[in-house]
């Protein structure tokens, strides 16, 4: 079967790839999709440690081919989720207390094991999340990592109905967390963005203040305007953008990092305790975050842009996301390329 596989040069391999025979409770999938994730970016190019050889993909949805020895989860013919939180190790106290992603035995699908990119994958049945149904498989891979990374986000920042929230950056991550605040939270959002495009795309999707903080000052006008944000949700990979989230919100609310620049920020330390300010990062979902995601995008409350292509483009669907020129999410059509 084909497989898109991190070769030492820091470039993508489609290689034909044979996988070993199934082990106690794991499933197989025929793969239908994947997405590309700025995460598998960051993996092929070594960013997080020489990963040469291993499969990539951390955004697939495929169905369920075969059942090893001892697994009751899943069935033939499932759609299930390869995600980003591969397999936890179900014992330590962050995979007993609800916070498996932090678990620190964790396994990720295309970093630390063979992951989703490829026609087949073996996955931990446990740790697979069904699709259901109504939700297309392409939609679905894109609410497997950014989709539930904003979901969970948002829980994280404790918004309720009515309450303004900001959101910094409109790309990827932050038109998801937009849909996922006014359709399934009730919040009244706040975009933040320095790109003119990200903005009017959330002005369409119901935004309901729109700041470019090229030449705004955000904070001063979320002030002023809504007396402070009850909670900011940053997606952005700016330093600048964490910055202005902790003075855009009011006395007792949480700032949420779910973007990933590698670098630190300073905090104002009389602003966090005078006015009580949390400062919080959230880390993709658990595999209950991810089923609730899905159902809630099913029910078309959150709609991903997607455009599908082949698993031989790969290469230059990474010259394009370097170079900027991705807007949406692209993911790899295994279902409809002829098989080998
Ligand atoms: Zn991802
Ligand atoms: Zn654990």
């Amino acid at each position: 079967m084909k497989a898109a596989i991190v070769t030492h040069d820091h470039r993508v391999s489609v290689e034909d790839k044979q996988l070993r025979s199934l082990e106690y409770g794991e499933a197989l999938l025929t793969m239908e999709c994947c997405g590309v994730c700025h995460t598998d970016l960051h993996v092929k190019n070594g960013d997080f440690g020489d990963k040469t050889g291993v499969v990539l993909g951390h955004e697939g949805i495929g169905i369920v081919s075969e059942l090893g020895p001892g697994v009751t989860a899943l069935n033939l013919g499932d759609r299930v989720s390869v995600a980003w939180f591969y397999q936890g190790c179900g014992h330590c106290e962050y995979c007993n207390t609800g916070r498996e992603t932090l678990c620190r035995s964790v396994k990720n699908a295309g970093y630390s094991v063979d992951g989703g990119m490829a026609e087949q994958c073996i996955v931990q049945a446990d740790y697979a999340v069904k699709v259901p149904d109504g939700l297309a498989s392409a939609a679905a891979s894109s609410i497997s990592c950014a989709g539930v990374t904003t979901y969970k986000g948002l829980k994280v920042s404790e918004i309720r109905p009515g309450e303004w929230v900001a959101i910094y950056g409109l790309g990827g991550l932050g038109n998801l967390a937009l849909q996922y605040a006014k359709n399934v939270f009730n919040a009244k959002v706040i975009a933040v963005d320095i790109n003119e495009q990200q903005l009017s795309l959330a002005s369409s999707l119901g935004a309901d203040l729109v700041i470019n903080s090229r030449d705004q000052d955000a904070q001063a006008i979320i002030q002023e305007k809504c007396g402070g944000a009850h909670a900011a949700l940053v997606t952005a990979v700016a330093k600048s953008a964490f910055q202005s989230a902790v003075f855009s919100v009011r006395a007792g609310a949480k700032v949420v990092a779910i973007g990933l620049p590698p670098e630190s920020m300073a905090l104002d330390i009389p602003r966090l305790v005078l006015d009580g300010i949390q400062v919080v990062g959230s880390l993709v979902g658990t595999r209950t975050d991810l089923a609730e995601a899905f159902q809630f995008a099913a029910e078309g409350k959150v709609a991903p842009k997607v455009a599908l292509r082949p698993i031989e483009a790969i290469n230059t669907i990474f010259d394009e996301m370097q170079a900027g020129k991705i807007a949406g999410r692209v993911v790899i059509d295994f279902k409809n390329s002829a098989r080998s």
